[in-house]
């Protein structure tokens, strides 16, 4: 090649998605398997017939419906696309080249990404033993280079939640010139059962701390994940440096169309969630009858600590058209579907990759 790009872009692995097969169930993106209420696929065509004009750059009809759910002012509110748009905001906002960005591994894919195309530099801390964030050594790892840290409560892809308690320590022991970026991108799915008896709301926990920014988004409980719409709530000086950065009508009318007509069913959306909580106990409970290792999860999926065996895991599981989420050498991240695709899994599971599983005990 001729043109010159950026030399570390060597350094950055493009984002791999979840695969989709024609035939095959999709268990590979924390997708939610119904597709949206009519009253949002009404919204959308009525969106879709004024494409002709640009969206409203301030998102104003979601912000002002998102500050009335959420009780707080919309001045704390902006929007992206899909809260991955947020993350790179977030890493642009707070660093440049020499600075550094914590987060847990593993967890949320995009965040290498975001951090590279910045050109900050990404601190990897390893999770615990039981797959949870490891706090202290996060707060170990703070340099004077730190400027950004993302939690991912409950984390993708292990389920993990950090309890409301050790959040609050963490985050007043974290320097208060260091952003703290709290991705709640499953907080719907959060169950006081879960091992998350404290389950922590980042809104309060932001309240009186204006180092701290919560990330939610309509792609997973709310099932708009092919609109990509997200948001962040934080102190407005924090939303008025990620407005700067924020690639001009980047949230499409659609987007914002379905949003507000979500929220308007917000009741009847986050009631679809509790079958999706039911599910993952069956599945899981089944999985672990079994014989798997399978670590309570606050998502809407599970995770398979497979090691070795997670590429063969997912490649059996192409073969046997159930599409999960491999990460070589690690574990196979599985997104709860309906009953129908859950049972699909199960006798995959218990089937074909069961020996797989067995024989990752063995390393
Ligand atoms: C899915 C997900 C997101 C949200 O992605 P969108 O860009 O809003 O679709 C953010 N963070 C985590 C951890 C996720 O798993």
């Amino acid at each position: 090649m001729t043109v010159r790009t950026r030399p570390d872009l060597s350094r950055i692995a493009p984002y791999v998605p979840g695969r989709s097969i024609p035939g095959a169930i999709k268990l590979a993106s924390n997708e939610t398997t119904a597709g949206p209420l009519p009253s949002v696929i009404e919204a959308i065509a009525e969106a879709a017939a004024g494409a002709n004009r640009y969206p409203d750059n301030g998102s104003v009809a979601v912000r002002d419906a998102l500050a009335a759910k959420l009780g707080v002012s919309a001045d704390r509110i902006t929007t992206g696309c899909g809260s991955v748009g947020i993350c790179l905001e977030l890493v642009q906002a707070t660093s440049g080249p020499g600075d550094e960005v914590i987060y847990a591994w593993r967890s949320f894919e995009a965040y290498p990404v975001v951090v590279k195309v910045a050109g900050a530099t990404p601190v990897e801390v390893p999770l615990t033993s039981d797959y949870e964030h490891d706090l202290d050594a996060m707060l170990a790892a703070i340099t004077d280079r730190t400027r950004l840290i993302f939690i991912c409560n409950p984390n993708n892809p292990t389920g993990t939640v950090v309890a409301a308690e050790a959040l609050a320590r963490f985050l007043d022991a974290v320097p208060p010139h260091i952003l703290v970026a709290l991705d709640e991108a499953y907080y719907e799915y959060v169950r006081p059962d879960a091992g998350a008896e404290a389950a922590p709301d980042g809104i309060a926990l932001a309240e009186g701390r204006p180092n701290v920014v919560v990330l939610r988004t309509f792609s997973k409980a709310y099932g708009l994940a092919g609109l990509r719409i997200g948001y962040a709530i934080g102190d407005p000086e924090i939303i008025a440096a990620l407005f700067k950065v924020h690639l001009p009508f980047a949230v499409t009318s659609v987007a914002q169309a379905a949003a507000v007509a979500s929220l308007a069913a917000d009741a009847e959306l986050l009631t679809r969630t509790d079958g999706v909580v039911a599910e993952r106990t069956r599945v899981r409970d089944a999985l672990i009858a079994g014989g798997y290792d399978v670590p309570p999860s606050s998502g809407n999926f599970l995770w398979l600590p497979l090691g070795d065996q997670a590429a063969a895991f997912g490649e059996a599981g192409v073969a046997a058209k159930v599409l999960t989420r491999p990460f070589a050498g690690d574990g196979v991240r599985v997104t709860i579907g309906d009953p129908d695709e859950n049972d699909t899994f199960l006798a995959f599971a218990l089937g074909a990759g069961l020996p797989i599983w067995k024989a990752s005990q063995q390393d």
